[in-house]
Parts: structure tokens; sequence; C-alpha cells
């Protein structure tokens, strides 16, 4: 495979953007080589500099659900950009989306929308703070919720691929309100909140968590979190960025029938455009500028084109429950095809999915927390991402991450897929 293109652009890249990437995990640092460029994408396929084309498993890390270039997207896209780019004041089409997702998410009756899911989280842990009056909040160690200071503690995504799930940069002051629990773990839980009575205004998790690879919540995980949170007086936050109108139109919270108090979104909510969105119950929600006193703004907040294109997006998932069907049919072939080709091969890796979030994790070991995902052998992991690249394959470039599956593979890609899966994990063992 030739990738001089996309090598001679690299390094041009290093000398004027850190790491020659907008976003770290993008650098292929933890799996070595050279980060393709890309050109273009269309359905299931992207292409890269050199020519090269593959098949999407990573979709914009989410919001490509149906796939590259969707028509009636990319047309309502281009109607919008012929009223101007945006205008910083209301339009109509922000009460559309509002409505539709306080339709779509049940524990949505109020929504703000914001430019990504990094402003989501940040937002909606200042507003659970304002509206407790208390300062401290648990994260859960391996979710990722975005690059907010408080966040950057025992955080997973690119900043376990990078080797800093703890930021320098992030202030003592700062990490002291963070209190940390394992996934799965809701004694955990329930010892910091008895530890820290009155103080905890939030717990904030990943309903399946996607940053660590994907892990699934335990049965009654999520209802613990409900009711631990109702006993002490805390809200609870889904970081929905991943999940939501992923796993079902209305999230995670759907799929599982756990509603929590505030919801974060982001990724498919934009359509591939830049949104996030945060909201929750009205008594919660109405504590947000202007109508109450904790302050968030955006220049480009709701900005037009984003709008449209979210719409577009939302309007078909809401519409369509075969997107949903598809999805499920399809992460569910690619799991049994992994499982027979590992069985065929006698290896005995850890296999997590549901839906269309998927991850081959290389352990033995079952994992349901960050501290069983870091069993995973990485170089393996490096190994086989290089070979399933060859095989015109495009992961995530991270054992901790999920695959994204869009309703554009068609059932030859799943077979490549699987095909390519199997012929690579036997190589490399
Ligand atoms: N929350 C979750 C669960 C995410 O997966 C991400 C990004 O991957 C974020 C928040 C941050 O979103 P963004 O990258 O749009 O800031």
């Amino acid at each position: 495979m030739n990738t001089d293109n996309s090598k001679s652009l690299f390094e041009r890249a290093q000398h004027s953007i850190p790491g020659g990437v907008n976003s770290p995990v993008r650098a292929f640092k933890s799996v070595g080589g050279t980060p393709l460029f890309i050109k273009k994408a269309k359905g299931a396929y992207v292409y890269d500099e050199d020519g090269n084309s593959y098949v999407e498993l990573i979709n914009s890390w989410g919001p490509m659900i149906l796939g590259h270039a969707h028509p009636e997207i990319e047309a309502a896209v281009r109607d919008a950009i012929g009223n101007s780019l945006s205008f910083g004041a209301p339009t109509s089409r922000e009460i559309e989306i509002a409505e539709l997702i306080v339709s779509m998410v049940p524990s949505i009756e109020k929504v703000r929308m914001v430019n990504s899911g990094t402003e989501a989280t940040m937002s909606a842990i200042r507003v659970a703070r304002g509206y407790t009056g208390r300062n401290k909040f648990i994260k859960i160690e391996g979710c990722y919720h975005g690059h907010g200071d408080s966040f950057l503690i025992a955080a997973g995504s690119g900043a376990v691929t990078m080797g800093a799930p703890d930021s320098p940069g992030v202030t003592p002051g700062t990490a002291q309100d963070t209190l940390l629990a394992p996934y799965n773990d809701l004694e955990a839980i329930e010892k910091l909140l008895d530890a820290n009575p009155n103080e905890v205004a939030a717990i904030i998790v990943e309903p399946v968590a996607g940053n660590m690879g994907c892990v699934l919540p335990k049965e009654g995980y999520l209802q613990g979190l409900r009711d631990l949170c109702d006993k002490h007086g805390v809200v609870l936050i889904f970081d929905e960025v991943m999940t939501g109108f992923r796993l079902s139109k209305g999230g995670a919270q759907e799929y599982f029938g756990v509603t929590p108090d505030m919801s974060t979104l982001g990724k498919i909510i934009g359509g591939g455009m830049p949104v996030g969105a945060y909201g929750g119950k009205k008594e919660i929600m109405e504590y947000v500028s202007p109508e109450g006193p904790v302050y968030q703004a955006g220049t480009l907040s709701g900005n037009p084109i984003s709008m449209a294109a979210g719409l577009t997006m939302l309007n078909i998932l809401n519409t369509q429950p075969e997107v949903y069907q598809k999805l499920e049919e399809t992460g569910k072939r690619i799991r049994k095809g992994f499982e027979e080709g590992l069985e065929k091969l006698g290896l005995n890796y850890t296999i997590n999915s549901v839906g269309s979030m998927i991850t081959l994790f290389f352990t033995d070991s079952e994992v349901n927390n960050f501290e069983d995902a870091k069993k995973s052998d990485t170089a393996l992991f490096g190994k086989y991402f290089h070979g399933m690249l060859e095989k015109g394959i495009y992961l995530g470039p991270s054992q901790f991450e999920s695959l994204f599956l869009s309703t554009a593979l068609s059932d030859e890609d799943i077979d490549k897929i699987i095909e390519a899966n199997y012929e690579v994990l036997k190589k490399i063992h």
C-alpha cells in the first residue's frame, strides 16, 4: 500500500501543527506509523490522499451513522448555506431541533445547543453545581467527557492512548473536586457519597463506555446510580455524546430504561457538523442563563448550518426505525464473525458489543472497567490495526476505542471486515 502522500503531508503538518494533528488520537502515536490524510468519503468508504480506499469503521468517531455524504443531509446544508453561514441570533430551526430532541430523549425537557461534546459536559457540570449549590462531582475512571479541565482525570479515549489520562495543566484545586470511582462499581460510589455528605453535585457517566473501548454497564448498574443519586440529592448526568441517537433514537437511557436528570449530546446530533447539546429536567435547565443565574453562551451556538445538518439527521433517525434494526443486525453479524474467527484460531480474546458499538480487546479477561481494559496487549493491537489497514479496513487507531458502524455498510463490506479480521489475527499469532 503506497501512502507516500500521507507521509509527506504528515511531515509537513508537524512544522505548523502540534504533533501534526488537531486532535491527538489522529496521530497514530500508540499504533505507530503515519496517519492517513483523508481526501474524501462516500457511504461506507474513505479515500486517502494516495487514492487508497478503506471500509469505514471510525465514521468521524461516531457522527456519520448513516455513512458519508448522505444526500438528504448534504442537500439540507447546501440549502442553508444560501441564507448565509451565521447570524448569532435566534432562528426557527433551533426551536425545531430542540422540540425534536425533547420528543426523542426521555430525560430532556429543555435543551441548550453548544458546539462540541466538551462544551456540553463542561456546561452540564456547571449547571448541576449551580442547581445543587455543591462543588464536587463523581467521574468514572476510563470514561472520557471531552477535554474540560475537571474531566482530565483518569480519562479515557485519546488521553489514555497518549499516556496522559491526568493532564499537566489541570490545577490541584480543580482536580480535588473530581472524585473517582471504577465503572460498574456501585459500592465505590456509595463510599464516596458517604464520605462527602452534601458535597457532591453530580455523577457523570457514559451509560455505555466507549472511551476505554466498549464497556457495558452490568445489569442494575445504571439503575443503582439512579437510586444513589435520588438518595443523596445528586444530579445524575448521562454523557450520551457517543451513545445518543446511536443505541436507539432515545439513546442509552431509552435502551436500558433508566432516566438521568441531565444528558449531554454531541457527534450524531450535528450530522457531521460541530454540534453538542445538554439538557434535562425543566427545574434544572431553568438555572441556565438568561432564564437563571448559571452563565453559558456561544458565538456560533445553534448556527444555521449545523442546525440544518443535525435536524435532517435527527428527522431521519426519528422516522426510520429500520435504521436501528439494521445497525443492530450489522453489529450482531460482525460480532458473530469475529467470534467464529477467534474460535477457529483457538484465541480467547474478549469482545464487548452493544448495537453498533464493538471492541475486540486483546485480553482473555472480561472487561468491565478501565483496569480490565488496560490489561489488553496494546502492542498486539498495533499490529492488528496495521494489518486491518493493509486489508482496507479503517479502525480507530487505539485499543481504547470502539468501532462505530454505519447503515452504509453492505453485506459485502461486512464479509470483508470479518474475513480481514480472521486473516490478520492469523498472521499476527
Ligand atoms: N463525551 C463523550 C462520551 C465523548 O466520547 C466525547 C468525544 O469523543 C466527548 C464527550 C467530547 O466531545 P467533543 O470531542 O465533541 O468535544
